[in-house]
């Protein structure tokens, strides 16, 4: 693995090879940005990188350093996930210790903490003194979501790298190549992904959500078809698929946009449910114009109410109530 798999990310990628040129190195990283965006996987080249006994801007993938991190034994490579998704002050205590004891092989140690969003103040408190003055064979990688939750002596203290979303072509190219996916496929799937690289490859690989969007389409179309069925039929759908509620609600959201952008513009390239332009088509002759705006509205509101855990029933069923009353 190097820097050829990852999917966009060049100013970062780039920002290490050249810090690597010329030898500018800092001793803590702080990589943030959303789940599934690459951070790891960048961090983990990079740890490569450092290690390689070619000592260049890229791994060689043939010595014996490069070699074993592949096989995931380098001896000089600790990675550390929080214990029950947080960072205790006793785990932070051991990587304290751990860190002075010198390295294996080459001349170099690398400290990988995968997630540390929920890093304890505690934890954060003792682990500066380690930031402040790591031994000089030690590069620390940090992940994070947001830096918010960081004690800012932290963040001041390392290298911050902000991952931002991948430009869509770039996704969709990688789904075509990789995933054997066809063009319409693979825009569909981008737009669900929202720049997110790794949300893109699951559900590319995923059976799970082409079924659950089939399913999505169709009760949108059976709450719109007839006030006879039952919000209560539907509604079960949605505590059976609880765990997939925020992709759905994106498959309820940019359904009804195609809808709004079918009304105002007839078929056009901003459409991204590609393959279902004549479901789009006759309701949005039938929806008046108000009315969806309405519905994308109660939709948004829905999304921010299950992410502030607001009643997840009721809320799913005012929003599907909302679609029906036309
Ligand atoms: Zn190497």
């Amino acid at each position: 693995m190097d820097y050829n798999n990852i999917i966009g990310h060049e100013n970062i990628t780039n920002s290490l090879k050249n810090a690597v040129k010329n030898n500018n190195i800092a001793h803590s990283y702080l990589f943030e940005g959303p789940k599934s965006i690459g951070k790891t996987k960048v961090a983990k080249i990079f740890a490569k990188t450092l290690l390689c006994k070619e000592q260049g801007v890229i791994p060689c993938n043939k010595c014996s350093s490069c070699l074993k991190f592949d096989s995931g034994n380098h001896p000089d490579v600790h990675i550390r996930l929080g214990e029950g998704a947080t960072f205790k002050k006793e785990q932070i205590e051991e990587i304290q210790k751990s860190i002075k004891i010198l390295p294996y092989e080459g001349y170099r140690k690398i400290y990988i903490l995968q997630d540390i969003d929920k890093i304890t103040k505690q934890a954060q408190n003792s682990f500066l003194k380690t930031l402040e003055e790591p031994p000089a064979y030690v590069t620390i990688l940090m992940t994070v979501t947001n830096s918010y939750s960081l004690l800012s002596t932290i963040i001041s203290r390392c290298q911050v790298l902000k991952f931002t979303p991948v430009e869509s072509g770039k996704i969709v190219k990688e789904l075509i190549k990789t995933y054997e996916k066809s063009r319409e496929e693979a825009e569909v799937i981008t737009s669900f992904s929202n720049g997110i690289i790794g949300k893109a490859i699951e559900i590319a690989k995923s059976e799970e959500f082409k079924k659950i969007r089939e399913e999505v389409i169709s009760i949108i179309s059976d709450a719109l078809s007839s006030d006879k069925v039952q919000i209560f039929t539907l509604s079960e759908f949605f505590m059976k698929q609880k765990e997939y509620i925020e992709e759905i609600l994106d498959i309820i959201m940019i359904w009804f946009r195609d809808v709004l952008f079918m009304k105002e513009l007839g078929e056009n390239k901003f459409i991204i449910n590609k393959d279902k332009i004549e479901m789009l088509l006759s309701q949005s002759i039938k929806l008046p114009r108000g009315k969806i705006h309405s519905i994308i509205q109660t939709i948004s509101k829905a999304k921010s109410n299950i992410l502030a855990n607001v009643n997840y029933e009721l809320t799913i069923e005012i929003m599907l109530l909302e679609i029906q009353g036309v």
